[in-house]
């Protein structure tokens, strides 16, 4: 198996889907990231934008093997798994982990509930592929393929969410979004998470500005980040779960101000395709 490691970016938004004139360059659709490491597909959240991955799937290869990792379930981070087609072809394989929702009954069971009437025409039974459910504890270290290593810790967030470390190959992405940081300490396991990474993706939803107003609605800013980044030794950070209140210009201004801040940061947009 090659030890290539890359990214890239289905869907960047927070929240709700966002299309419309004001977000064509940065995108519209909601958390979707799918991280290849060699020939292993691993896919981070399931919103809008896991629907354009599907179409992409089904174009090149018929039918989906997929790892599918969810930080959380709130609907902008589950709504695309009902249109991800290529697990309804007969073949596939989604193997959907996900932790916090076992005292709700379960992944498999949330999945059922948003598959059902009267939220949805199509029912879970209909998926044609194999489906499998594995609910973890946040901290856990998941092994989902031979040499690749996922690392948990729990995210502040309403209801939990958990933050993710891929580490494949020498090489080590982390996913970490929802969550609200800190401005004064930073966590000793988001920092685990974060260490030395390769690339950083996380949530910052907002402007250190807008925060005061958004206190315990679970998300951070960017300049949150930076911190969080600098203390990690982090290689390249990547802002990401953006308010789809912000606009491509508003967006432009966060990206010049944070490379700004930490040279190299970059702002995470649909297509974006990192490899390492
Ligand atoms: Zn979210
Ligand atoms: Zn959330």
């Amino acid at each position: 198996m090659s030890a290539t490691m890359s990214v890239r970016f289905w869907g960047v938004r927070g929240s709700i889907p966002c299309p419309g004139p004001g977000t064509v360059r940065y995108g519209g659709n909601t958390s979707c990231v799918e991280v290849q490491c060699g020939s292993r597909r691993l896919v981070f959240d399931a919103g809008s934008g896991l629907r354009m991955l599907g179409n992409a799937i089904a174009e090149d290869e018929g039918i989906a093997d997929v790892d599918l990792f969810l930080s959380h379930c709130h609907i902008d981070h589950l709504i695309g798994l009902p249109f991800f087609t290529p697990a309804f072809a007969k073949g596939s394989h989604l193997h959907i982990w996900a932790s916090n929702v076992k005292s709700a009954g379960g992944i498999k069971d949330a999945v059922r509930k948003l598959m059902s009437f009267p939220l949805f025409p199509i029912e879970v039974s209909a998926i044609g592929g194999k489906v499998e459910f594995t609910d973890f504890d946040a901290g856990q270290v998941l092994k989902p393929r031979d040499g690749i290593v996922v690392r948990t810790a729990p995210l502040n967030h309403p209801g939990g969410a958990t933050g993710f470390r891929v580490e494949f190959g020498g090489h080590a992405v982390a996913y970490i979004t929802d969550t609200e940081l800190s401005s004064d300490i930073i966590d000793p396991a988001l920092l685990a998470l974060a260490k030395d990474a390769s690339l950083v993706i996380i949530d910052t939803t907002y402007t250190d500005e807008e925060l005061p107003e958004h206190v315990g609605w679970g998300h951070s800013s960017w300049q949150q980040a930076v911190r969080l980044a600098r203390e990690a030794n982090v290689r390249k950070l990547c802002l990401f779960h953006h308010d789809p209140e912000h606009d491509d210009d508003e967006m432009d201004r966060i990206a010049k101000a944070a490379a700004k801040a930490l040279p190299g940061t970059i702002v995470a947009r649909e297509g974006l395709f990192i490899e390492f």
